[in-house]
């Protein structure tokens, strides 16, 4: 297989930060956070891009985490509409409310890719702290029960084993990364931050979108229907379809989990 995965570490924008942190389960508003853990902790973010295909155009992966909440169905329509690809990243807790986005999602298996975004949107980060004001899961231990929690919510609905995992805020310790691989599953980045949590207005999503180049995965949020920045995740679809855009799930472009990714 020629094609290939490139993934790395760095720092990048904010990452479903209002939104998320404002939705947080209620254990995870107000935690303390010792200070030396706090300063000493390096949380990394790891960018993934795609390889393009000679010949084939530029494609782009687009990538929603639907963290907890409803579903965002000028997203979803838009998707089914155009027959556009996308990865969807689910939490058990958006499960539990969602069976009928997630039924629609099943019945179009050649467009939806369901991956594992957690079992409680709890940030898989190995050191007890709070990331946008949410609380870590804070141990090995419960960083494997948040991973296998949304693996396991997902089989339970009816979907398919999920490879890829993306925790909540997108920010991990390497320790928890590694682990992460180690239960099998690849760690998800992105490479462009579509709407910064669902917080961006629409003419600045649109224009995250635009900047998109093949290779590009973008992240937003799928999840937030009463938000602005949902107009503009369509605006930015259609104008990468107008534009000879071609639309890649992560597993169209991925070799099996090797645990190598970084
Ligand atoms: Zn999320």
């Amino acid at each position: 297989m020629t094609i290939t995965i490139s993934l790395r570490l760095l720092s990048l924008a904010l990452i479903c930060a209002g939104s998320c942190a404002l939705t947080a389960p209620p254990q995870a508003a107000g935690a303390e956070t010792p200070t030396a853990t706090r300063t000493k902790t390096r949380l990394t973010e790891p960018k993934l891009t795609i390889a393009q295909v000679e010949g084939e155009g530029p494609a782009v992966a687009l990538t929603f985490d639907a963290c907890m909440g409803k579903v965002d169905d000028r997203i979803l329509d838009t998707l089914i509409e155009n027959r556009i690809r996308s990865t969807v990243f689910v939490t058990a807790r958006w499960l539990k409310h969602n069976a009928a986005a997630f039924a629609v999602m099943r019945a179009n298996p050649d467009l939806f890719e369901i991956e594992d975004h957690g079992e409680n949107h709890v940030p898989a980060i190995d050191v007890p702290m709070t990331v946008f004001g949410i609380k870590t899961a804070g141990s090995a231990e419960a960083v494997a029960a948040e991973v296998e929690g949304g693996a396991e919510a997902i089989i339970a609905a009816g979907g398919e084993r999920p490879v890829w995992f993306r925790g909540a805020t997108a920010k991990y310790t390497p320790s928890a990364i590694a682990e992460i691989q180690s239960l099998g599953y690849r760690v998800a980045g992105y490479s462009i931050n579509g709407d910064s949590g669902s917080l961006l207005g629409a003419s600045s999503v649109a224009r995250q979108y635009h900047r998109a180049k093949g290779g590009d995965v973008i992240i937003s949020h799928i999840n937030q229907p009463t938000h602005e920045a949902g107009e503009g995740v369509v605006k930015g679809i259609l104008d990468l379809k107008a534009r000879g855009f071609r639309f890649v799930r992560l597993k169209d472009r991925t070799e099996p989990v090797s645990g190598k990714s970084f």
